[in-house]
């Protein structure tokens, strides 16, 4: 069973993946495991990456339906002090790699910062990692960004189907968004890219069409975050996406993408029923956690994509779930 399951993945069989997608007891731990192996017997083996992410801004030129960033709340944008102070700390306690996320803010200042503090901290200390989550910007902000020493940027296509893309993203295309992640390829970054399961009208063959475009990227990240109703954003109403499916989603993807760094993310944890989801992540595969420490708690609550009541890691929890799953934490893996 375990030999024909990662066969039938691997060779892309729609039906054969539509049902592990909905994989439940005996036959997803099955599964799991196979993610898991696949996982112990990379590169990677059982390390577990460790970095920092800091909130840079929640300005945003983007009206993604699912996303509460910046809804709601007073407009914040990170100065380069406070940027490159944040880092520095952190480096200090011997984080090496630093997330840098924020809103699509395509302002030519706001680029210039976030070009200076890579710059600047790399002159200090040389092997740290920048991992940029910036948006949709134009290929010279892409090849300056790149110039500053950064060498990881992320850039989810969110979802596949180009209706269902519009009818989330409103102000963009699947076509423009899948364009920007060549860009990235080809400009040299180490590129990730994903999707978000369990987005309202969306299908079991709508999740394998993202699977699928996964395989024709040249990745060296790829990720999946549970669909979570944001109390600030348009489809605060629609339901939760669902955890087991969200699972089964990413050890497919890890059998898909033995190579690839695989988030296993806050959208994951279920508060209400105790389920430790982003534990559940490391066990099936994935190989990514990120300390929520980078941003000043005075911004938190106005970066808000998931919730306002998610769950907040610190570095304590990340390197305990570390440990439960059997991993090494590491400063990065690529
Ligand atoms: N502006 C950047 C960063 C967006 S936030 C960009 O466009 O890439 C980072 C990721 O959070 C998004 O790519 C999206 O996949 C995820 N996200 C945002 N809101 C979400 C929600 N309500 N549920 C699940 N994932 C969400």
């Amino acid at each position: 069973m375990s030999n024909s399951i990662k066969e039938n993945i691997q060779n892309l069989n729609r039906e054969k993946i539509k049902e592990y997608l909905l994989f439940r007891d005996k036959e997803q731990q099955e599964l799991f495991n196979v993610a898991c192996n696949v996982r112990n017997n990379s590169i990677f083996k059982n390390n577990a990456e460790l970095r920092s992410v800091i909130e840079l801004s929640n300005v945003c030129r983007q009206a993604c339906r699912y996303c509460g960033m910046g809804k709601n709340a007073e407009p914040y944008t990170m100065s380069k002090d406070e940027i490159l102070e944040r880092i520095y700390f952190l480096a200090n306690l011997g984080r090496r790699t630093f997330l840098l996320q924020s809103g699509e803010n395509i302002s030519q200042n706001f680029i210039d910062t976030i070009c200076e503090c890579c710059q600047k901290s790399l002159e200090k200390y040389a092997d740290i990692k920048f991992v940029l989550c910036l948006g949709n910007l134009s290929d010279e902000q892409y090849v300056q960004l790149k110039d500053s020493g950064a060498t990881r940027y992320l850039l989810k296509f969110e979802a596949s189907n180009p209706e269902l893309h519009k009818y989330c993203r409103p102000n963009d295309t699947i076509e423009n968004r899948i364009e920007r992640i060549k860009k990235l390829i080809e400009l040299g970054f180490q590129v990730g890219t994903g999707n978000i399961v369990g987005l309202p009208k969306q299908t079991l063959d709508d999740l394998v069409d993202d699977l699928i475009l996964t395989t024709k990227l040249k990745l060296s990240m790829v990720s999946a975050t549970r669909f979570i109703p944001n109390d600030n954003s348009e489809f605060k109403n629609e339901k939760i996406g669902d955890l087991d499916l969200t699972l089964n989603y990413l050890a497919i993807l890890r059998i898909l993408h033995p190579e690839c760094l695989i988030p296993s993310t806050t959208s994951l944890q279920d508060i209400k029923n105790k389920i430790d989801g982003q534990l559940k992540g490391l066990l099936i595969g994935c190989n990514t956690v990120t300390v929520h420490d980078g941003t000043p708690p005075s911004e938190e609550i106005k970066y808000n994509i998931y919730s306002k009541n998610r769950y907040i890691p610190q570095e304590e929890y990340c390197r305990k779930i570390i440990k439960q799953a059997n991993m090494k934490a590491c400063a990065y893996l690529i």
